[in-house]
C-alpha cells in the first residue's frame, strides 16, 4: 500500500533478506477465528511489543467492531490461504506502508514452510512505524482534545488493520483494481476509529465531519 504520492522503488530482496539475519527476527503465530488466516508474524528480535499489537488488531479489535464494517472483509477471508506470513519491519526504503507478495514472490521461509505444510501459504510485509504515522483523516478537535496520546493507540489499532487487511486484498483478489481496494480500506479505517473512538468517548465524538444537529 502505498502513501499517496510516495515513490515506489522496491529494496532487492536479497539485500533485505540478509539485514534481516544479521539483525535477527522472532516469531509468532496467531489465531482468531476458524474461519480467518493465522497470521505468522515476523517480527524484529525485541519487538514484541509491535507484534503484540498486530495480534491485537486481528484477534480482538476487528472481531470487535460491527458486523457492517467487517463484512467486506469477512467474504475475503474465504479467498485467503489458511496461514498467512506477514513480515513486519519499521519502515520500507519505498516509503510504502505495506506490500503483498504475488505467488512466486514469498521470501525463501515462506516457501520452505508451504512445502512442509504441503499446502499454500500467502505472505504480506508492513512497516509499522510508518503506519503509525500515517494519518489518513483528521480526527474532530473535540476527540483528541479528550482522550489524548489513548487516540495515537486507537489509530496504530485501526491503521494497522486496515493496511492489513488492504494487503489481504490484493492476496485474495488479485485481480481487483488498486483504487477499489484502496477505497475500501480507507473507508474501513475511517469506520473503524468512528466505533473506537466513540466507544471511548460514550458515542460523543467522531471523525472530523459536520456535527449532527442536537
Ligand atoms: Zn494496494
Ligand atoms: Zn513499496
Amino acid at each position: 500500500m502505498r502513501r499517496t504520492g510516495g515513490p515506489a522503488v522496491q529494496l532487492p530482496g536479497l539485500f533485505r533478506r540478509l539485514l534481516e539475519r544479521i539483525r535477527g527476527r522472532e516469531q509468532r503465530l496467531v489465531r482468531a477465528a476458524e474461519h480467518m488466516p493465522l497470521l505468522l508474524l515476523s517480527y524484529p528480535r525485541g519487538r514484541g511489543d509491535v507484534a503484540a499489537e498486530v495480534e491485537a488488531a486481528w484477534a480482538r479489535t476487528f472481531r470487535s467492531l460491527g458486523s457492517a464494517v467487517r463484512e467486506p472483509y469477512e467474504k475475503l477471508f474465504r479467498a485467503l490461504p489458511p496461514v498467512v506470513v506477514v513480515l513486519l519491519r519499521p519502515r520500507n526504503l519505498c516509503g510504502c506502508l505495506g506490500h503483498h507478495h504475488p505467488r512466486g514472490t514469498e521470501s525463501k521461509i515462506t516457501r520452505r514452510l508451504a512445502a512442509d505444510l504441503g499446502s499454500a501459504i500467502g505472505e504480506i510485509d508492513l512497516a509499522y512505524e510508518s503506519i503509525r504515522e500515517w494519518q489518513p483523516q483528521p480526527l474532530s478537535s473535540m476527540a483528541a482534545g479528550q482522550l489524548g496520546a489513548r487516540l495515537n493507540e486507537l489509530h496504530f489499532q485501526a491503521a494497522l488493520l486496515a493496511v492489513l487487511l488492504h494487503e489481504l486484498e490484493h492476496l485474495g483478489r488479485p485481480e481487483e483494481r488498486e483504487r477499489h481496494v484502496r477505497s475500501r480500506s480507507d473507508r474501513f479505517y475511517a469506520a473503524v476509529m468512528e466505533e473506537l473512538v466513540s466507544g471511548e468517548t460514550g458515542g460523543s465524538y467522531g471523525m472530523a465531519r459536520p456535527s449532527p444537529l442536537p
